[in-house]
């Protein structure tokens, strides 16, 4: 995005403002995609794709890393602090603001040249303006990923409420099989829960340590659920140590869970695709019928130049 020359160069094309129509036909394109993928698989932007969510996991990766998983986590911060507490909890937010460093100048790396960006910043050369987003970016990376993570997702997305509004009873959510799981409670390993009457549900709580929107899917679905599937993973390793079957916590479908058959092609899903298709076919041809330029060339009526009595070339005197 050549912001400077009001420019954007796409995958070799050169789009100027007056390509705006381009632009809305993408809009449209990734609008009616974000339709047809939420009907059909619900929230994975949410869970796999959105900035938030894939920056939440990173920083998460560098907490576990250094102050260990949730569960420990929560137990050691109602302790005093110890010198190799703040050592590690130190060396967290170094790394938090490491990646927020990284993510801010690539990000302001698309509207200026990059290479010279780095160079001018690691230089303390940079411009007043380049300097100020990049210390700007940085410091929103931190603030979301570090500390906000799930309240952006429930309380500041308009995306992730208007997503739920797509799901059907045929749409793949991330569920818990109360029939299979309920009575939950701890039991002895090698007991029967039946004969305890209980379900395989151990309510050891590790798929609501694990949620990045601090919910439990043991509720049902909730509109804070943004699909990620770790609490289908730590689940799953309970369910490992247990001896039970995987997928006490799964991707599943409401009709599956109450007992029926999924509805994978269905007519909201079929229209969605057409409307999906026939975008697509009409950006690549207004894409393919961009003109590079236009040019038109006008022969001055003026005489353009003459020679003087001394010899020497003159232009004509405005
Ligand atoms: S992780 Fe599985 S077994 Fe443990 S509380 Fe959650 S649903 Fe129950
Ligand atoms: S309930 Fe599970 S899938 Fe939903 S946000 Fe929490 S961890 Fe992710």
């Amino acid at each position: 995005m050549d912001i400077g020359s009001q420019r954007f160069n796409f995958f070799g094309t050169t789009l100027w403002p007056q390509d705006l129509t381009l632009l809305a036909t993408l809009f449209m394109i990734a609008a009616f995609g974000l339709f047809f993928i939420t009907t059909f698989l619900g929230r994975v932007w949410c869970g796999y794709f959105c900035p938030q969510t894939v920056w939440t996991f990173i920083y998460i990766w560098f907490e576990e890393k250094l102050e260990g998983a949730a569960n420990k986590r929560r137990k050691q911060d109602q302790l005093k602090l110890t010198p190799n507490l703040i050592l590690r909890k130190t060396l967290k937010h170094i790394a938090w603001i490491a990646v927020g460093l990284v993510t801010a100048i690539t990000f302001v790396g698309y509207f200026v040249p990059v290479r010279d960006l780095v160079v001018e910043f690691f230089t303390f050369q940079v411009s007043f303006w380049q300097g100020f987003w990049v210390f700007f970016f940085t410091i929103c990376t931190y603030a979301n990923a570090g500390w906000m993570r799930s309240i952006v997702c429930i309380h500041m997305c308009p995306y992730a409420r208007f997503q739920s509004a797509m799901f059907d009873k045929d749409t793949f959510i991330v569920g818990y099989d109360t029939d299979r799981g309920e009575s939950r409670g701890p039991r002895p390993r090698k007991k029967d829960p039946k004969t305890l009457g209980l379900g395989d549900c151990i309510d050891c709580k590790l798929c609501v340590e694990v949620c990045p929107s601090g919910i439990d899917i043991r509720d049902g679905l909730q509109y804070e659920c943004i699909n990620c599937g770790a609490c289908v993973d730590a689940c799953d390793q309970t369910m490992d140590r247990m001896g039970y079957e995987k997928g006490l916590i799964s991707y599943t479908t409401e009709h599956k869970l109450e007992g029926h058959q999924t509805d994978i092609v269905r007519p909201k899903l079929i229209g969605y695709g057409i409307v999906m298709a026939v975008m697509v076919g009409v950006f690549f041809t207004l894409l393919s019928n961009v003109q590079p330029m236009g040019l038109d060339v006008l022969r001055d009526r003026n005489q353009l130049f003459r020679m003087n009595n001394e010899g020497w070339w003159r232009t004509p005197t405005p």
